[in-house]
């Protein structure tokens, strides 16, 4: 099996697992008894905390199911806690649905939002900047895009943003960033089943000074923040996973350029993602076989690959088209996603099967 999906989910590492298996048995008591299984699981959650705090900077933590709960928490937060700021709300036209939606929503509540598209704009981290006002309660924006992998230095964003204006709050959905590129934000979502922890946790980073509000109300857990028993065997799984965490840039950019030399060598093959891109996120086009076609193809061989235009349902998302790619490319789009185990023959075993579908399929 040759799993190049990683942008969709990856496999948990045998570090997460140990350590989920491990809490179940050790440590499965409630974090919020007095007791020593109480202070136990406390102590797993308070180490955890640690650990992406040494990663993503001064402030909070706040677990959460998945980033699209980070995601909910941190938009609807701002605008409820950051209306006396403004009523404009500045973004990028590639958000994720997770934060696309809740925007679309807060639109609809009365709030002005600004959506650029990274085809229109070329430095979108300054194009932010220059559409705010002084009436910007928020900036939101991803730090690479699930689709192509296209990279905006938010740590610039960042300067930019609180430079103009200190009291704008910047929420960075850092789903496909988190520990491959430099980070900053107000408010900064992660998923932990990116990053070969498990599906259902997930966290917010709260810099220090910032407020957010709750969605879930119940038992006051988490600082009244996020009621709910803490998972406390997925946390310890989520902090095995980010310490175990072994991918480099060398690794996949080595990965990459294998990729687009044997791609090269096909004709009518369009890359997608610029140098602009994360390199572990490859989107390329096949002229003439179809994303699903070219997909199912290559599953025959056990190569697994995202059709490289998210879509729901057969409705596209538009994300492509607002890196300005023709909805002719957008509909034969295959996104190769890699993780730090990806090896040099499972590229090659991909593009021979590439080469495979489009001998089979091209029209
Ligand atoms: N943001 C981005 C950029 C993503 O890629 C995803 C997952 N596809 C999410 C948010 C949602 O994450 P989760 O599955 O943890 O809810």
């Amino acid at each position: 099996m040759i799993y190049l999906d990683s942008a969709a989910t990856t496999k948990p590492c045998k570090q997460a697992a140990d350590a989920i298996l491990n809490t179940m048995e050790e440590s499965f008591g409630n974090a919020s008894s007095l007791h020593k299984m109480g202070i136990r699981s406390e102590k797993v959650i308070a180490s955890a905390k640690r650990t992406l705090l040494s990663k993503l900077g001064e402030g909070d933590i706040l677990f959460t199911s998945g980033a699209t709960e980070s995601n909910n928490t941190a938009l609807r937060s701002a605008a409820e806690i950051y209306r006396r700021t403004g009523n404009r709300i500045v973004t990028t036209a590639i958000e994720h649905p997770s934060v696309a939606n809740v925007i679309s929503k807060l639109e609809e509540q009365g709030f002005e939002i600004i959506r650029l598209a990274p085809k229109d704009h070329p430095d979108l981290a300054q194009a932010l900047a220059d559409a705010m006002d002084e009436k910007t309660l928020l900036v939101s924006c991803m730090a690479v895009n699930n689709e192509t992998g296209f990279t905006t230095d938010v740590k610039r964003l960042y300067r930019l943003v609180k430079k103009k204006n200190p009291k704008t709050i910047v929420h960075i959905d850092a789903v496909q960033g988190f520990l491959k590129v430099p980070l900053d934000g107000d408010l900064v979502s992660i998923s932990g089943h990116k990053i070969h922890a498990c599906k259902g946790i997930g966290a917010l980073y709260i810099k220090k000074g910032i407020r957010v509000a709750p969605l879930l109300f119940g038992g006051g857990q988490q600082k009244n923040l996020r009621s709910g028993t803490e998972p406390v065997e997925l946390i310890a799984g989520l902090e095995a996973a980010v310490k175990a965490y072994h991918g480099t840039t060398e690794h996949f950019t080595a990965l990459r350029s294998r990729l687009l030399s044997g791609l090269s060598e096909l004709s009518g093959i369009t890359v997608n993602s610029g140098d602009d891109c994360v390199p572990n996120i490859v989107n390329f086009s096949v002229d003439g076989v179809r994303s699903e076609i070219m997909l199912h193809s290559l599953e025959e061989r056990e190569i697994y690959v995202s059709s490289g235009s998210a879509c729901s349902r057969g409705k596209t998302s538009g994300v492509l088209a607002a890196f300005g790619i023709p909805d002719k490319l957008a509909d034969s789009a295959i996104r190769v996603s890699m993780c730090a185990d990806t090896t040099n023959e499972d590229i090659d075993a991909l593009v021979s099967g590439i080469r495979a579908g489009i001998e089979r399929f091209r029209r």
